[in-house]
C-alpha cells in the first residue's frame, strides 16, 4: 500500500544517503540514534531538570471492573515535569534522525514502513487491552 507523505520521506532518504549506503552503516546509525534519545532524555532530567523521573513498581490494579482509560490512569509513567522547549527541539532531532534511518534501513531492505504500520494499528485494535498488558 502506498502512502504519498510516508514514500516520500523513504525516497528522500533513500536519495540522500550516498556516503553511508552499506547496511552496516545504517544499522550501527540506527541503533545509535536510539541511543541518543536516551541520552536526551537522560540530559533532560540530569541537566536541565525540567522532567523527573520517579519510578517504582506498578501496582496492577485488578483490571476486570476498570475501563481502559481508567486502567491507564492507575498505571504511572514514572515521568514528572514537561519537556522545556530546549530538550523538546533535542529529542525532536533525535527521533528524526531515528525515522531516518529507519526509512533508509526498510530501503535497503526493501520493506514499506507504512505497511508496518497499517499491521500494527491492525494487530493494537485487534489485540485490544491483551496487548497491552
Ligand atoms: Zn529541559
Amino acid at each position: 500500500m502506498k502512502d504519498s507523505l510516508w514514500d516520500e520521506f523513504q525516497e528522500a532518504v533513500q536519495n540522500g544517503l550516498v556516503r553511508h549506503r552499506s547496511v552496516l552503516d545504517v544499522t550501527s546509525k540506527f541503533q545509535e540514534a536510539s541511543v541518543r534519545i536516551s541520552r536526551a532524555l537522560a540530559k533532560s532530567v540530569t541537566t536541565c531538570g525540567c522532567v523527573r523521573i520517579n519510578a517504582q513498581k506498578n501496582q496492577i490494579p485488578n483490571s476486570d471492573k476498570m475501563s481502559l482509560s481508567e486502567l491507564r490512569a492507575s498505571l504511572d509513567d514514572h515521568l514528572e515535569g514537561e519537556l522545556c522547549t530546549a530538550c523538546r527541539e533535542v529529542l525532536e532531532e533525535e527521533f528524526g534522525r531515528l525515522l531516518f534511518y529507519l526509512a533508509a534501513l526498510a530501503d535497503l531492505l526493501d520493506v514499506n514502513v507504512y505497511d508496518i504500520l497499517i499491521k500494527e494499528r491492525k494487530k493494537l485494535s485487534t489485540l485490544g487491552l491483551y496487548n497491552l498488558l
